[in-house]
């Protein structure tokens, strides 16, 4: 009986909670996950090579709307070893959107365009502004989808923000088993992530997938 309590209750933790983002994963492991918003674009094969030269692993949430007008790029990523996930399609804000037909496709066409492009079924999802709905969480829940949040903020989509706070926000307070939040498109991600990689491996920490976080430890959900 034990047993069947403690499996269920691990399941559970596994799959995650309905109605719940994961912020960030309680691990022994010393292991980080830089997460990075909006692409596919050019910028990630600059990346890319950063990443490889370093060891780093990182996930990627694109829109099905770049994947589908830049399929190589999304595949590179995967090729490369990276995780990809679903950021929907057009980016909209699902707090405010009424139609679950159209809750639905955001959902639904980002994957097809994930899965066309790189073989691939992303198992992660991202929603755009952390705006999340009842619908929203019904798709995430029928596809088996975790939401992701995070629990760094870099706050790298401002204009205007000082490569030095960039790289505070992003690795100052940062310990094992967060989740950092960037965008591939910030201002200033391309030429502070030398550093931010330079500052995490001097804290002890080491940077993988959100799903090789995930597996190293149990979720955290959303306070
Ligand atoms: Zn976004």
């Amino acid at each position: 009986m034990t047993i069947y309590i403690l499996a269920a209750a691990l399941l559970t933790t596994l799959s995650g909670l309905a109605g719940e983002e994961i912020k960030r994963v309680e691990t022994n492991q010393p292991w980080v996950a830089l997460t990075f918003d909006d692409g596919p674009s050019k910028v990630e094969e600059q990346l890319l090579a950063l990443f490889e030269k370093e060891g780093v692993k990182a996930t990627f949430f694109f829109n099905g709307n770049n994947v589908s007008k830049n399929p190589a790029w999304a595949r590179r990523v995967v090729d490369a070893g990276h995780e990809v996930g679903n950021h929907s399609f057009t980016h909209p804000n699902f707090g405010k959107i009424q139609d679950n037909e159209k809750t639905r496709s955001e959902v639904l066409n980002t994957q097809k365009a994930i899965k066309e492009a790189t073989g691939k079924d992303a198992v992660l999802f991202r929603a755009p502004f952390l705006a999340h709905s009842d619908m929203l969480w019904a798709v995430l829940d029928e596809l088996k989808m975790s939401s992701i949040s995070a629990s760094v903020f870099t706050d790298d989509w401002q204009n205007g923000l000082k490569k030095e706070t960039l790289l505070e926000n992003a690795t100052a307070n940062t310990k094992a088993g967060d989740v950092i939040l960037m965008h591939s498109w910030g201002y200033h991600t391309l030429a502070v992530m030398p550093e931010i990689i330079a500052r995490l491996k001097a804290k002890g920490l080491q940077c993988v997938t959100v799903s090789q976080l995930l597996a190293a430890g149990s979720k955290t959900p959303k306070k």
